[in-house]
């Protein structure tokens, strides 16, 4: 069966079963409007899926999704920013209590800033979104020198979420309301291999397993 039907096929499912049986959630919904405590920042990347990985339900997270899970810095101009657009409606209109920035292992997004992308416009867009990695690579390339590929790749996609996390906070609304103390963010990373996730521990400068942490 082609993918795509079994999309089609895939969402027959959904309403006779999963939604039959949550009906009177999704019908709340429907009517209250949601109110997600979560925005959850994470890669496109097809095997990261945040409902799957978290046990998420229809109204948690409010999700963004893109190539890397970057956030570039504020910038206020007259351009059309997609992802700090994202933010700001999660922060200033939902009025989310957590942001998760979940890098993820095996991440193409940091692997191509090792790389020389072809030149030409089929890429054009993609080359200039890389460019938020660059800060990370050049940190890694003189701080972990001599490092294995791999090693060197698994921790390019740890540093950058810690990079995110920065970043998020030259978006005005969300300092003032991390500084406030009811929004928290949090760097989050994946791992593909055991799907078990980490958290960035930023009193420790570590990343330690999520289970482990303490309720907060
Ligand atoms: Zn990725």
């Amino acid at each position: 069966m082609e993918k795509i039907e079994q999309l089609i096929k895939g969402n027959k499912e959904f309403q006779n079963l999963h939604f039959k049986k949550f009906e009177f959630e999704f019908d709340e919904l429907v009517e209250k409007g949601q109110s997600p405590e979560i925005l959850f920042i994470g890669c496109s990347d097809s095997r990261v899926v945040p409902d799957l990985i978290t046990g998420s339900r229809p109204g948690d997270l409010f999700i963004m999704r893109n190539i890397g899970n970057f956030v570039p810095p504020f910038k206020k101009d007259n351009d059309y920013h997609g992802t700090a657009a994202a933010i700001e409606y999660a922060v200033s209109v939902l009025g989310v209590a957590h942001i998760i920035v979940c890098g993820h292992s095996h991440c193409g997004a940091c692997e191509s800033l090792y790389k020389v992308l072809p030149e030409g416009d089929d890429l054009v867009h993609v080359r200039k979104w890389l460019e938020l990695g660059t800060i990370t690579k050049n940190f890694v390339e003189q701080n972990f020198e001599g490092y294995e590929f791999s090693e060197k790749l698994r921790i390019t996609e740890q540093i950058s979420v810690i990079f995110q996390l920065e970043n998020l906070l030259t978006y005005p609304a969300v300092k003032r309301k991390v500084e406030e103390g009811i929004l928290t963010i949090h760097g989050w990373y994946y791992e593909l291999q055991s799907g078990s996730i980490k958290y960035f521990d930023s009193d420790t400068l570590e990343f330690k397993e999520l289970a482990h942490q303490s309720e907060r």
